[in-house]
Order: structure tokens, then sequence, then C-alpha cells
């Protein structure tokens, strides 16, 4: 069984406690690997490792923190198979959304970010010719990056890029769920050159490894994404030592599709946006809100097009949906869809476990896609994240009625909405509580552009200039340069 290494300044090594926490495969369920059970002592050297390589990294030019970056994303590219694969064992995910969408992101986000840190521009402020004002930004030190296991590398790639992109030095914590991609992108440092102790990745549960970071009183920049509760102990933790934390959470997004969108369109969008990935995405659409006239048209396509995905092993390039993570998640999944039937919601497709799968996957983590109408907003199943294959369907009658609903979870990540009427679609965007609206289309991210939730969907916002923002410390120097 392979065994993966914490990677601390610059070494591959054991944990302290070398004690170490069974990897499984979602597809089959079997334990494939063994992850370091890390913790305090652990958090603690590759703190330090961190803090010794700050000076000299943060004092490095833009262009060389730059060199380096863009070497590894071309390690990542010319790995891109293996990672894929890689990352289809340990996550569960079909092959062909590893090799197409995710790994290739991965080398994108080191790619932005490596290459905006070389454009960078300051504000400044004229002061009637007396004073100039202008503003200064420095990397804030070590940096803490925690990161989920739906998407692994990319969400560990999309934290740590800006982070050493604007001269921080990182402690990462990848989800013990899905630590492979995260090992690979160890050695991939080590090939590269990077310095060490510049980029550390320590392994381990989050009540553990993860905890020691959030709480570590020379991390004073903590960028998470994760669930809603565990972003709230980070909080509860961070808030006193004063931390600056970015907390990218859960969400409940809704789906808008009036009945002047592009129906075809809109429902293979809906397809996609409640079901890549397992439904296991952040920005999933998993709440479908639908204009009466057009309900059972869309309602009809869905479950035509839902039942018509391959459900296979994610190893297989014709597969379309994979396996879910974990058995626990698998459960959960069941579990509302359970509660979904006990409140008399109708399952139009899916409910269950699939009828047959290749042998090597029967004792996998498997469910297929469901899609439940019938259930009123209020209830569990279309307020709390189920984050699986999972979609609920509304009617709505008016615009007014479509913004209460889509706004009324204590989620505000994302939203889509699709129309072809341009004044709704800015109206309707403007009015819904969401970090994130897409018109018309699902998923088009720019690298460019915030990420980020309202309410309980986190505090702050991630991508271009907001991640190169949150991981420095900005200054406003005045030089006086004339008399008022
Ligand atoms: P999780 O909160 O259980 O774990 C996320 C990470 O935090 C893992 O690395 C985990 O080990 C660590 N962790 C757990 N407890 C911790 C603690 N007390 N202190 C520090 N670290 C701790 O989330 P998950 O189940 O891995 O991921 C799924 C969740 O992530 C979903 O709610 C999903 O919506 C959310 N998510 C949000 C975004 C976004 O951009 N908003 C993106 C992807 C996933």
């Amino acid at each position: 069984m392979h065994t993966i290494a914490n990677y601390i300044d610059g070494q591959l090594q054991p944990p302290a406690s070398g004690e170490y926490i069974d990897n499984f495969e979602p597809a089959t369920g079997h334990a494939y690997a063994r992850v370091p059970d890390s913790d305090q002592r652990d958090v603690d050297e590759a703190v330090r490792a961190a803090a010794n390589a700050f000076p000299a990294w943060s004092k490095c030019t833009a262009m060389e923190r730059s060199k380096h970056m863009l070497r590894l994303a071309d390690l990542i590219e010319r790995d891109t198979d293996d990672l894929a694969r890689a990352e289809t064992i340990d996550q569960g995910k079909p092959i062909t959304l590893a090799r197409s969408f995710e790994i290739p992101r991965a080398a994108q986000n080191l790619r932005h970010f490596a290459t905006a840190i070389l454009h960078s521009e300051s504000q400044m402020h004229d002061g009637d010719g007396a004073t100039l004002n202008y503003t200064l930004r420095s990397p804030r030190g070590v940096a803490g990056c925690i990161s989920p296991w739906n998407l692994p590398l990319y969400l560990l790639t999309w934290k740590i890029a800006p982070a050493l992109a604007t001269g921080n030095t990182v402690v990462a914590k990848p989800s013990e769920l899905t630590p492979m991609t995260a090992a690979m992108l160890a050695d991939l440092c080590i090939e590269a050159g990077f310095p060490n102790g510049v980029l550390n990745i320590v392994h381990g549960r989050g009540a553990k490894a993860g905890a020691a970071i959030v709480a570590h009183p020379d991390v004073p920049t903590v960028s998470f994404t994760g669930g809603s509760v565990t972003g709230k102990e980070i909080a509860r933790v961070a808030s006193p030592m004063f931390k600056r934390v970015s907390l990218e959470l859960g969400g409940k997004n809704a789906n808008l599709i009036f009945a002047d969108a592009d129906l075809d369109q809109a429902i293979d969008s809906a397809v996609q946006a409640a079901f890549r990935n397992q439904g296991e995405i952040c920005l999933c659409g998993s709440r479908l809100l639908v204009e009466r006239p057009v309900y059972d048209q869309v309602l009809a396509g869905l479950v035509e097009r839902a039942s018509a995905l391959r459900i296979g092993d994610p190893l297989d390039k014709q597969t379309q949906q994979g396996a879910l993570v974990s058995a626990e998640h698998l459960a959960k999944v069941a579990g509302y869809v359970e509660m979904a039937r006990e409140l008399g919601g109708v399952i139009h497709c899916g409910g269950g476990a699939p009828q047959s799968l290749p042998e090597r996957c029967t004792g996998g983590y498997f469910y297929q896609p469901t899609v439940i109408a019938g259930l009123s907003h209020g209830c569990p199943i279309n307020q709390e994240e189920i984050f699986g294959p999972v979609v609920t369907v509304t009617p709505f009658d008016t615009e007014q009625e479509a913004i209460e609903i889509a706004n009324g979870t204590r989620y505000g990540l994302a939203a889509m909405v699709w129309t072809s009427d341009v004044s709704r679609a800015h109206r309707v965007a403007a009015k819904l509580a969401a970090g994130v609206i897409w018109i018309n289309c699902w998923m088009l991210r720019d690298l460019r552009t915030l990420l980020g939730g309202m309410k309980s969907s986190g505090v702050g916002r991630e991508g271009g200039h907001e991640s190169l923002h949150f991981f420095t410390e900005p200054k406003n120097i005045c030089v006086r340069i004339g008399t008022p």
C-alpha cells in the first residue's frame, strides 16, 4: 500500500506520531494508501520551516517567484494524465472531468497568479499638489491554506498560488480524504527546485492538523474552503487572535429558469449544474426553480437527461457519473433522499444505488442522479446542503416569488438565471443574494473575477485582485510634497 509523506522544509517525511489513516478508493471501497495522521508537532515544524523561508522568498523579485511557479505549472501540465488518474482514483470523479477540467485548472491557477504579480499596480492619491499618498502592499508571512475533498488539486492550487505569488510562504493541509495529488505536487515542487520551506504540505485530520494550523500564533493568514460548520469553528478560533481569514463555505444554489429561456440549453446546463462531479461542487445548482408554464417540460427534460447519464467506473473514459467520496458521505446523501420520501417528495429518477456496476466497482460508493419534486421550499431538503447528485425542482409564478425562494436559505454562494429578456436578467441578478451569478450559463470562471459567498456561504472573496489583496498587507504612505 502506498504511504504518503508530509512535505516539510523541502523534505518528504513521516508524521511525528508515526500514525497513518487509511485512504480509500471511492470506486471500490478498498483502502489503497496511507495518509499521515499529523498533529501539532508536524504543524509546528512546518510553520517553523515556512517562517524561516519567508525572509528570502518575500525578498525575491516578482520575476523570480513567477519563474518558480511557472516551472511548477509546466510540470503539472507534463504530468496531467498521471495527476488526473490519481485524482480520479482518490476522489471518485470521472477521469474525463479530471483530465479536461480539474488538472488543467491547477496549472492555470499557478500561471494566473505567477503572471498577475508581474503586472500589479498600486493606488496613488494626489492631494492637490500638497501630498502624494500611495499604497504599499507586503506579504503577510506564513499563510495556512486548508482545502476540501471535492476538487482537491484545483482548490489547493487556487489558494497556494496567490499566497506564494505575493511572497508569503505556505503551510497547506489538503483533505485527509483526498491527499494524493497534493502528495504528487510535493514531488513536483522538489523537481522544480522550489526553495525549502516555501511550500509545506501537512496531511491529516481537520480537527488535529487543520486545527493546529488555524490556532498557530505564527500563522496570521488562513484561507479555508470547506463546510460552513468547520468555517464557524475556524472563525471562533481565529477571530480572537485577529487573524485574517477567508472562508469559502457551502452553498444551496438556486437555478432559475424563466419560460422565455432557451429551454434546451437551460435543461442541458441544469443537468450539468446538478450532477457534475456527482453534485460535489459548492457551485452546483441543487435547487431548480422553474416558471410554471414550462415546469412540466423542464422537469421531463431534466429527468430524461439525468437518467441517461452513464454511471460507472470513474477510470472509464465513457463514465459521466463516478462514485461519491466516502461511505459516510454516501450515507448522508441517501439519508436526505429517504427524508425527501418521508416528506412526500416525488422521486422522478434515481433515489438509490445504480442497478449494475462493473465487477471492480461493486463495493464502491455510487448513487444515481436523483430528481425530486413536490417538496416545500422550507423543508430541510431545500434548505440544507446535500452536496451530492440530488436536485429538487420547484415551480414559481412570478419573478418576485422566484427571487424570494432563491434567497430564502441561509446560504448565498451562487445562482443561475435563464431568460432571453436582458432587462430581467440584470434586474434579477442584482436582487439575488449570492456572490456569483451566472446568466444563461453555469461554471464559466474567469480567474480575474471574484468568487465567494454571502451569509453562511462565507466571509471574504477570493480570485483575481481579491486573492492578491487578501494575502498582502496594505499600507498607506503619505508624502508632503508642497504647501496646501
Ligand atoms: P470540511 O469542512 O469537512 O473540510 C475541509 C477541510 O478542512 C479539510 O481539509 C478538513 O480536514 C479541514 N478541517 C476540518 N475540521 C477542521 C478544523 N476544525 N480546523 C481546521 N481545519 C479543519 O469540508 P469538506 O467536507 O472537505 O468539503 C465539502 C464542503 O466544502 C462543502 O460544504 C462545500 O460546499 C464546501 N466547498 C466550498 C467551496 C467554495 O468555494 N465556497 C468550494 C468547494 C467546497
